[in-house]
């Protein structure tokens, strides 16, 4: 039973202006994993203040600097890296080899690549007379969700560390381990009080008075559409910047010349990894329509391997993260089944022999069309969509005929052909043939997945302002 009751402020752990517990219940078991405390305007108000007094210094470090305390963050994270896998198999489900593998893993990747980009980021550069220079943007807020927890913080706090400004996070209140334990590393690694600073809540009350805080230059929020677009209207009276990566409906076209085996179960495995619970899962799996019954064989069989159960037992699969989250999984598979596209496998209900945690079959549907509910809303849980295309031009369409824009994926034999089809989706991010995550690649979203860049260098401009000054170089009038 973990016990986080408290916030970290000013390089300190301290109690909540007004103590509020919630327990942290395990998707599991369905038990009480911790507690936390859910913060309230003042505790807000106290971190931003911590954060704005540091900003005069730290604004001011040097590279060198900055270098340094990332490293020793990086160095701090390898200490605890078992418990930061377990504490996310704990909060949200993951299993263990993913929690380990992908989850804490991507958490100090992104320190990593901050320091790899730091090393030479040019943050001054001169044009004619003008010197454009790059400066910290001062006070950021950071909201992040439970389905990636500590890879949506680091990607945040490692690229806003090494451009100088300082920071207040508030984690999922319904995965808040990680967070916690991310502060410990940072608090290890010494990082000056005020720079960094922790305050659990939930949405309306502290992720509102964030995004609200008239001392906050930068708000950067990782998590649903419709609360990102709260947190813009927040954030719209004191004019700040505001960063968001938000919800995905990602096709994958899948063209005639691909290795259907290797393509078919790559994006059903996607799907399933993290129990369908990635912003970015390729959910729309467009294929030649001739083709169905041949993908169907061969996506039933994939989606069957994913073995479902304890995430500290050998399994591909963990619960999802709450029960609302599995009810509103059912809810759409009922709604795919009722608008009449084919149940390849899975279905409502639990898994055989699971009645505790929550649990979902690993589903497919095909002959799914794209005015469905389950090709239109995010579902977030392990469901496959499989709609069948006449000509590419028509599967780019179809792809592309979604409010998000977030990602894509292409497989095909032909390189230039798949080339042509990246080309014309509209999304932030497109792979090719199952390319591995790149962790220095721009991450975000088109349309209404978003607004800016996380990751490697592109990340680093989110937290910059742009001064000009003109005349730099130029001889004095007088002279
Ligand atoms: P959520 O929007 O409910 O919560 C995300 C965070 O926002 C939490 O910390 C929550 O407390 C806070 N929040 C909720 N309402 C708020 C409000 N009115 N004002 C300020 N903060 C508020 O999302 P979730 O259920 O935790 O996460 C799942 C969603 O996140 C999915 O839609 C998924 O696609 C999206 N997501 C996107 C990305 C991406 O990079 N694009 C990555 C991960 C998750």
């Amino acid at each position: 039973m973990r016990e986080y009751t408290k916030f970290y402020i000013d390089g300190a752990w301290v109690d909540p202006v007004a103590p509020k517990p919630l327990d942290v219940i395990n998707p599991a078991t369905e038990d009480v994993a911790g507690v936390i405390s859910l913060g309230s305007e003042a505790d807000v108000d106290k971190a931003v203040r911590a954060a704005r007094k540091a900003f005069a210094t730290f604004s001011q470090t040097s590279r060198e600097e900055r270098i340094d305390i990332l490293e020793r963050i990086i160095a701090e994270y390898q200490k605890r890296f078992e418990d930061m896998a377990k504490a996310i198999t704990e909060e949200m489900g993951a299993p263990a080899w993913l929690a380990q593998r992908a989850q804490a893993a991507m958490g100090i990747g992104h320190v990593q690549t901050a320091v790899a980009v730091l090393k030479d980021y040019k943050f001054e550069e001169d044009r004619g007379t003008t010197r454009i220079v790059k400066e910290p943007i001062g006070v950021c807020a950071f909201i992040t969700p439970w389905n990636w927890p500590v890879n949506q913080i680091a990607c945040k706090v490692g690229p806003a560390l090494a451009t100088g400004c300082t920071m207040v996070l508030k984690p999922s209140e319904i995965a808040p381990f990680s967070g916690y334990i991310w502060t410990e590393i940072l608090h290890a690694a010494g990082v000056p009080a005020g720079v960094f600073n922790l305050v659990n809540g939930d949405g309306p009350t502290v992720g509102a008075a964030l995004s609200s805080h008239p001392e906050v230059d930068m708000v950067s929020f990782t998590g649903s559409t419709r609360a990102g677009i709260e947190v813009a209207k927040n954030a719209a009276p004191t004019v700040k910047r505001v960063h968001q990566e938000l919800g995905g409906k990602s096709p994958n076209i899948i063209l005639e010349d691909a290795d259907f085996q290797r393509a078919v179960t790559g994006g059903v495995a996607s799907v399933m990894m993290n129990s369908g619970q990635s912003c970015n899962a390729p959910t729309r799996m467009l294929v030649p329509g001739q083709r169905m019954d041949e993908v169907i064989a061969i996506a039933k069989a994939a989606a069957e391997s994913h073995t479902v159960g304890d995430p500290n037992g050998n399994h591909k699969m963990g619960p999802v993260v709450s029960e609302t989250q599995w009810n509103k999984i059912q809810g759409l598979i009922q709604k795919g089944i009722d608008e009449g596209a084919t149940l390849v496998t899975g279905g409502v209900g639990r898994p055989e022999g699971l009645d505790k945690g929550y649990y979902v079959k690993p589903t497919v549907f095909a002959n799914v069309t794209n005015d469905m509910t389950i090709a239109k809303e995010e579902i977030f849980g392990p469901v496959v969509s499989i709609l069948g295309y006449d000509n590419v031009e028509q599967a780019i369409e179809v792809g592309n005929d979604t409010e998000y824009g977030l990602a894509a994926y292409v497989s095909g034999g032909d390189q230039a052909e798949v080339r042509k089809v990246a080309a014309k989706l509209r999304a932030g991010q497109v792979n090719l043939n199952g390319a591995s995550t790149d962790l220095m690649a721009p991450f975000g979203g088109y349309k209404m997945s978003g607004n800016g860049r996380e990751w490697g260098d592109h990340a680093f401009g989110e937290f910059l302002e742009t001064k000009a000054i003109l005349g730099y170089s130029a001889k004095v009038a007088a002279e």
